[in-house]
């Protein structure tokens, strides 16, 4: 596995679990994030009702997960966690909205990956918190109307724009999430540090945080891995120059760039003399996923400044010449 990839791998599902913060002010960063979903939890509490459908949009790695648990554990109600292509019938989604208890939250991640007649479902149930059940089949089949207990949808994607626009139109918060700073980072490697027992000093902690990638699920893999590290070869406390020497074992480079975001930069320069290309052709020149390059690589690239996005296609910057050590020619 990748070690600087913003995706969930198998081993990184306990540690996920085990650092998520349980309550909004543990939640580190996201502030207009965080404020807006503070005045409305609380609106809808004093209500008494359940709080509007919530849309969470972003990069993988920036706690959209975290902040559905934090806004059921803050509502007081249970959550049921599933995602898009989990749902494969409406009569599985049915199963699971008829469970839920008054105000409960349901999670859906990837929730642009459900299917069209999953989705016809939701529509109602998000509106009227009803199903709309068809019995019979042919002329003589009749449509009943189920009601539903009131929920809250919390809904996870990587994109907003992937989503279809009746979804969309149904969520009344919709909130992006951006990769964090150095800083922010740096406080959830010490938060994270303080969990697993770790001991590490205020430049150990901004040398990780720095090779993040804006990305707290990495900030928190670089941490485990450099941990062990600084078992083995320090005496385990996790210094400037232990996280140094650890990330540079793992071929974490100075900036969180490994040597497939290299391979990207280097084949946009050296074969399409640093673009404009289409994500397309490089995406078949470094041989990835069209989606992978742009879900994965790109937002971080493009938030340093490395990449740019064109309407003629992708274009390597000057920076990004300088940090692969190339010629940059002025046009
Ligand atoms: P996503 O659902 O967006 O892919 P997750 O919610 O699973 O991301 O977050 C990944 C990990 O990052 C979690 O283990 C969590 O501990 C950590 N994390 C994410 N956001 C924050 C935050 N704001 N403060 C502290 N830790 C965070």
């Amino acid at each position: 596995d990748r070690i600087v990839s913003p995706d969930e791998n198998t081993s990184d599902k306990e540690l996920d679990s085990s650092l998520r913060p349980k309550s909004l002010n543990e939640y580190i960063g996201q502030e207009k994030v965080k404020n807006n979903l503070e005045i409305f939890i609380e609106a809808a509490k004093g209500r008494g009702e359940a709080l509007d459908h919530v849309l969470l949009y972003g990069p993988p790695g920036l706690g959209k997960t975290t902040l559905a648990n934090i806004i059921a554990e803050e509502m007081g109600v249970n959550i049921k966690i599933t995602s898009g292509p989990a749902i494969e019938r409406p009569g599985d989604l049915a199963a699971i909205l008829t469970n839920l208890n008054p105000n409960d939250v349901l999670f859906i991640d990837e929730i642009h990956r459900l299917n069209r007649m999953v989705e016809e479902v939701l529509y109602p149930a998000m509106e009227d918190f009803a199903l709309d059940i068809i019995i019979g089949d042919g002329p003589s089949a009749r449509s009943v109307r189920l009601d539903l207990a009131q929920f809250t949808l919390v809904g996870a994607t990587t994109k907003a724009g992937q989503l279809t626009s009746p979804l969309r139109d149904r969520f009344g918060v919709i909130s992006r999430l951006k990769l964090y700073s150095t800083e922010e980072l740096q406080q959830i490697v010490y938060r994270s540090a303080r969990v697993l027992n770790v001991k590490i000093d205020d430049a150990g902690a901004l040398e990780l945080a720095k090779r993040s990638r804006g990305t707290p699920r990495i900030a928190n893999r670089l941490l485990k891995r450099v941990r062990d590290y600084a078992q083995v070869r320090a005496d385990g406390v996790i210094t400037e120059e232990v996280a140094k020497a650890g990330l540079e074992m793992l071929e974490v480079d100075e900036l969180g760039l490994d040597d497939i975001d290299r391979k990207m930069l280097q084949t946009l320069i050296n074969k399409f003399g640093g673009g404009p290309v289409g994500l397309n052709t490089l995406s078949a020149a470094v041989g990835e996923e069209e989606a992978t390059i742009e879900d994965v690589y790109e937002p971080y690239l493009l938030q340093i400044g490395y990449l740019q996005r064109t309407p003629r296609g992708r274009v390597a910057t000057k920076l990004a010449y300088e940090h692969l050590d190339l010629d940059y020619k002025e046009e």
